[in-house]
């Protein structure tokens, strides 16, 4: 197996991954602000998360992986207090909608999600370190954290800080920071806002020092990987490394990966920008979650996304060509024996995958070593040359690369009904499905596998699961 390289923002250089403690990862993702619902853009980024730590349990590693839901902010606030709600109560929809968006698109649970306001105690704690190491200051009931004494600042995202070096001060009477670079770790409240009381005084935690709390807390003062989109390399990713290494005097994490962005008509997708898609979206223009799924992570992480309907498309048909190679190997009755060259054609496969997910997770290699495989295997099909021999290896190599990407499996159907689409359709009666399974049948012995394969998946998306037995007969249940 090839050795594992990642791009490691802090360095700024592809480097092997090797994580401290032997077989286990130590992971942090910055998780969404939970104050509307999540966008494409965002499920770009989780997804590149999502096939990073499907890829390195598939190397054998153990993972820990925490994400957190940022659940109180300026805009949570404003928006919880416009709505009359408390904090809670405001953003339990959006929680909700992004735990069933992960797992619409197939975005595994982490070993930890967790949100901010469950700890507000260990942020306080965090600050009061920093205070007593003098890395803070407090100013009209905020606490800030001094730049000025870390000089390491800066060391994440290459920023130019000449600005607010020593000797650049502020003038402190018409400021409220020492320095414009300066941020809140702890914001006094404003009248009529929701605030904590704690040791510190009473207000809310800044956005930077929740992420650094949260992660210590649950992986140690040092992680082997954090990420996030490439917008939080600064200020916020800077702003989690001052504060956490000022408080331990380690390294806080030892890579950091950050995806690019998706980009909508040339422009970063984003809410303030206005030009975004949710799933629901999509959905309801009739895409489905796979072939969603597929389009984001078939672009490498590092290189911007350019989201368009045709990609979207281009992606449904591909996630098809997949399933349907599939279905083709657990349906088709194959010669006995094996096909001269097909194991080790398969066993290339395996290792172009392996080499392209190991160099800096590069999905487009990887797809394109199980298309190229793909293509030979239906050629050798439709030349009635595959043999059954090599069934078992070739539905291996899959079930391999669907650890991965997670696409092949069709569960579509069933997932868009659990978020209220297609619900109108009871489905087809008992008759149409058993007029169809024969329609299918009639269609397999004529060997016609398209249009054998084209009514499994008219049944399929209607909710029918069909399973072929042995002796030829099919049995179907609803799912
Ligand atoms: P937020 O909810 O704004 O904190 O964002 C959640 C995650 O989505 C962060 O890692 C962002 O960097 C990421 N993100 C936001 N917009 C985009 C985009 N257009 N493309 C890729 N990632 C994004
Ligand atoms: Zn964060």
């Amino acid at each position: 197996m090839a050795e594992i390289q990642l791009h490691n923002t802090l360095s700024g250089n592809l480097e092997p991954f090797v994580p401290q403690k032997p077989g286990e990862v130590r992971m942090y993702t910055c998780g969404p602000t939970v104050y509307d619902y999540a966008h494409i853009g965002n499920y770009r980024t989780f997804v590149f998360q999502d096939i990073l730590r499907r890829f390195l349990k598939l190397r054998g590693f153990q993972l820990q992986h925490v994400m957190n839901l940022t659940d109180v902010d300026d805009r949570i606030i404003a928006n919880a207090a416009a709505a009359g709600k408390n904090i809670r109560d405001y953003t339990e929809k959006f929680a909700q909608a992004f735990f069933d968006d992960c797992k619409t698109l197939s975005i595994e649970a982490p070993e930890h999600w967790i949100r901010a306001t469950d700890h507000i105690d260990d942020m306080v704690q965090l600050i009061e370190r920093l205070q007593k190491k003098t890395f803070t200051y407090a100013s009209e009931g905020s606490i800030y954290y001094r730049i000025a004494k870390f000089p390491n600042y800066g060391k994440l995202s290459k920023i130019d800080l000449t600005g607010i070096q020593a000797g650049a001060r502020v003038d402190n009477d018409r400021y409220e920071k020492e320095s414009a670079r300066d941020f809140a770790l702890w914001k006094a409240p404003k009248p009529g806002d929701h605030f904590w009381e704690t040791a510190i005084g009473p207000g809310r935690p800044g956005w930077h020092i929740e992420c650094s709390a949260m992660a210590m807390k649950y992986l140690g003062e040092t992680l082997d990987i954090h990420t996030g989109g490439i917008d939080l390399a600064f200020p916020h990713h800077e702003n989690e490394i001052a504060q956490s290494e000022a408080a331990t005097g380690k390294p806080f994490a030892r890579y950091w990966l950050h995806a690019e962005h998706l980009l909508f008509e040339g422009e970063k997708m984003s809410k303030s920008l206005g030009n975004f898609f949710t799933l629901r979206d999509l959905f309801a223009k009739g895409y489905k979650p796979a072939a969603l799924r597929f389009a984001l992570a078939s672009v490498p992480y590092r290189k911007q996304l350019n989201f368009t309907f045709d990609g979207l498309t281009q992606a449904t048909n591909s996630v098809e060509r997949l399933r349907n190679l599939a279905d083709r190997l657990q349906q088709g009755n194959f010669p006995a024996g094996k096909q001269s060259g097909m194991i080790e054609r398969i066993s290339k496969a395996h290792e172009e995958f392996d080499t392209g997910l190991s160099d800096d997770l590069n999905t487009a290699r990887a797809l394109a070593a199980v298309f190229d495989l793909a293509r030979d295997a239906n050629t050798a099909m439709d030349k009635g040359e595959f043999r059954q021999g090599d069934v078992d290896a070739t539905q291996q190599f899959l079930v391999t690369f669907d650890k991965v990407f997670a696409v092949i499996e069709d569960n579509d159907a069933q997932k868009l009904r659990a978020l209220g689409y297609g619900s109108a359709d009871a489905g087809p009666s008992d008759a149409e499905i058993e007029k169809l399974i024969a329609e299918r049948i009639a269609a397999k012995k004529k060997r016609d596998f398209p249009t054998a394969d084209s009514i499994r998946k008219e049944l399929a998306d209607r909710g029918i699961i069909l399973e072929d037995a042995k002796d030829g007969s099919v049995r179907w249940k609803r799912k």
